[in-house]
């Protein structure tokens, strides 16, 4: 792509990662806002070029439930890549259940079904295309003004996710089990991930004990049996079902998403309509 970084200003700052800062930013000669991801990258040109070449595939995903991909450049004399995305006026999972967790509320089932068959319609996009997401949590999963769920973040550049893994351990709390043991994984290891991601967002919290610690949590989640929704709220059987299938330990066992999407529970949420637009427009109290 053509995009500058002299062709940017930034607005405000959206939030920070382990691997860099995402700034709202507007690109000046069209006048479009966008979200622009910084990541540190080894300032060698062979590999700018070759992190370009990777990213590339992001500007051939068309799907509605994957954030859209303006363009990369380089930055900072070449020690980063800004990666420029739709900026999603929503937010994160993350932030947004915890807005509502604040007023003592909860996300509801029916906003929980059109978070799974999103997130596993743009999984299936993907795994079209050979990609694994390997990053699924509730940061990573977006809402848009209207209320569209989107993905985003997902590994396409080789390079870039081993830059991330030399200034960080590498290791996410979402991973699945045989992940954390670094074994063989395949699409699988990113339903796991969703059904932790799901859980979270019901209990607005994270489903493992929070007095782990890094080590201790990773051989829990690979010795004890995987979390279950508690008993407090009454959460349908469906519901109950589809996140024990996501949390099943056995990655060979576990279903991929193509299958998923064909549990009861997403099956329910397809012959439902929900009003997101409504939905997110409540959460933020935004109004008209
Ligand atoms: P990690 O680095 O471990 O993946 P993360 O997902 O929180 O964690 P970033 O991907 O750097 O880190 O994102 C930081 C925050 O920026 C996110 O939590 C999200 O709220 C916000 N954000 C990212 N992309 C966008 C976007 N396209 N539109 C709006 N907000 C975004
Ligand atoms: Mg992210």
């Amino acid at each position: 792509t053509s995009l500058k970084a002299e062709e940017f200003q930034d607005l405000e700052r959206l939030g920070e990662g382990a691997g860099g800062t995402v700034m709202k930013v507007c690109h000046i000669p069209t006048g479009k806002i966008m979200a622009k991801k910084k990541i540190n990258v080894d300032p060698n040109q062979h590999v700018h070029r070759q992190i370009l070449r990777e990213l590339e595939f992001l500007g051939t995903c068309h799907s509605p439930h994957i954030v859209t991909y303006f363009g990369a450049l380089l930055e900072d004399e070449g020690s980063s890549v800004g990666i420029c995305m739709e900026y999603c006026e929503g937010g994160s999972l993350d932030a947004i259940y915890k807005c509502v967790s604040r007023r003592q509320g909860r996300i509801g089932e029916a906003v929980l079904g059109k978070i799974g068959e999103a997130v596993l319609n743009g999984l299936v996009y993907l795994h079209s295309h050979k990609i694994i997401h390997r990053d699924i949590k509730p940061s990573n999963i977006l809402v848009t003004k209207k209320g569209v769920i989107k993905i985003c973040d997902f590994g396409v550049s080789g390079n870039l996710v081993a830059s991330l893994a030399q200034t960080f351990l590498g290791t996410s709390y979402y991973m699945a089990p045989e992940r954390i043991q670094g074994r063989q994984y395949r699409v699988s290891a990113d339903v796991w991930s969703l059904g932790l991601t799901i859980m979270e967002v019901a209990e607005n919290k994270f489903p493992y004990p929070s007095v782990l610690g890094p080590i201790e949590l990773v051989a829990h989640i690979t010795k004890m049996d995987p979390p279950q929704l508690s008993n407090d709220c009454d959460w349908s059987q469906d519901l109950r079902d589809f996140l024990r299938v996501c949390l099943e330990k056995d990655g060979e066992k576990r279903p991929t998403p193509k299958q998923m999407l064909d549990h009861p529970f997403i099956q329910r949420s397809a012959a439902r309509q929900v009003n997101l637009e409504r939905w997110i427009r409540q959460v933020w109290e935004w109004s008209d």
